[in-house]
């Protein structure tokens, strides 16, 4: 089987999990942690980085820093994968979906400028849904594969209605926007370590920011909120969302590891536009000249998804669609979704991504691409 996106240990991972296992130090801290979040921090160019057991708890805290509570809504894109989503019920608030660019698969920034302009207002500098009368606190951006909407708009756009922007930035290490990493635009950002990311730890995810009160808070809520080192004193309600010792020794080798996977994502996305150049309806994913993506996830757009699909996992080459829209999930129904003629449904029954771990040879995509010409 050709995975998709495929785990790729191929550097210092033994080593330093051996490390761990010998002396004893897999569990909740230990000096492979530090190093993780010191070694995150620099390549995304913040001032900190703290450590979370996922992506979707490292959303999660930033939220409950935030204040997000059940008189909340959140903005995000309604084409994403559903932890963005499940981070923000976990405050008790609720998502506003925006549609989807369908030219580059990101929130589609006239349809935010609108729904801010139309359907919000100002109190207290605070931005309040008119209608359902819900504080809008946070807007949640994600760098849907790896690629990055227009930051500088985002940004204007989130200052002049006083939101506070968190990125979840969990697909998108090693993609820039006019030189400067993913994660350190908002107030903070987040990453993921999951088995499918561009890097993993099995299982894991990290907060990062500058701003140095809310990297010590996000510590103390990730460790059960432990206000005194002897004594067994807790000051609020925190959370066991920590990443344990172990998994940041895989991290710290697959930090190492980073800078050539990036550059093998490129040459995996370069290899398949060339060899798919002219084969039907297909096309890729639009990228702005002032981003650098980090090709994560390689993703063709054709009317002929489903048969496209069919052939290649059919093949033992693992594709898969774009995620079900928010809206049109079970939970999601009576949410605001915010539209002009669902683009979200078009680009979830038009595009799917293609195998490219890091591992993956030549022949191999021509192989797939082969197979994906067979369709046309
Ligand atoms: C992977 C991912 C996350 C977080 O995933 P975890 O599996 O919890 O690490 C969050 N948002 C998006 C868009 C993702 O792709």
């Amino acid at each position: 089987m050709l995975l998709l996106s495929g785990p790729n240990m191929c550097g210092n991972e033994w080593k330093y999990v051996k490390d761990c296992l010998d002396t004893g130090w897999v569990s909740s801290v230990g000096s492979y942690v530090d190093q993780f979040e010191k070694m995150t921090a620099e390549f995304a160019g913040t001032k900190y980085a703290v450590a979370t057991s996922s992506g979707t708890t490292a959303l999660h805290i930033c939220l409950v820093m935030l204040g997000v509570n059940a008189d909340d809504y959140v903005i995000t894109p309604n084409v994403t994968f559903i932890a963005t989503c499940n981070a923000i019920k976990y405050t008790g608030a609720n998502p506003v979906f925006i549609d989807t660019d369908e030219r580059n698969w990101q929130m589609d920034l006239d349809l935010l400028q609108s729904f801010l302009e139309n359907e919000t207002e100002q109190r207290n500098n605070q931005c309040y849904h008119k209608k359902d009368n819900k504080r809008i606190p946070v807007i949640m951006p994600v760098h849907v594969l790896g690629n990055i909407c227009d930051m500088d708009r985002l940004m204007a756009i989130a200052s002049k209605h006083n939101l506070i922007v968190v990125e979840d930035s969990t697909e998108a290490l090693g993609s820039y926007y006019k030189g400067k990493h993913v994660g350190s635009f908002g107030l903070m950002g987040t990453f993921s370590y999951n088995g499918n990311k561009i890097i993993t730890t099995g299982g894991g995810g990290m907060i990062v920011t500058n701003d140095e009160v809310l990297a010590k808070k996000a510590k103390h809520l990730t460790t059960q909120a432990k206000s005194d080192p002897f004594e067994y004193i807790h000051d609020e309600i925190g959370y066991n969302y920590r990443l344990v010792n172990v998994a940041a020794a895989m991290g710290v080798a697959q930090m190492e590891l980073l800078p050539g996977f990036l550059t093998r994502k490129k040459e995996i996305i370069a290899f398949y536009k060339n060899e798919l150049a002219n084969t039907g309806d297909i096309e890729f994913q639009e990228v702005s000249e002032d981003v650098h993506p980090n090709w994560w996830l390689p993703t063709i757009k054709t009317t002929k998804q489903r048969e496209v699909l069919k052939v290649l996992n059919d093949h033992k080459m693992q594709s898969r669609p774009f995620w079900v829209p928010m809206n049109q999930l079970p939970m999601f129904t009576g949410n605001i979704y915010y539209n002009k003629t669902d683009r979200s449904d078009f680009v979830y029954k038009h595009c799917l991504s293609i195998p490219c771990s890091t591992y993956i040879t030549d022949a191999e995509m021509k192989g797939v691409t082969d197979m994906i010409k067979t369709v046309y």
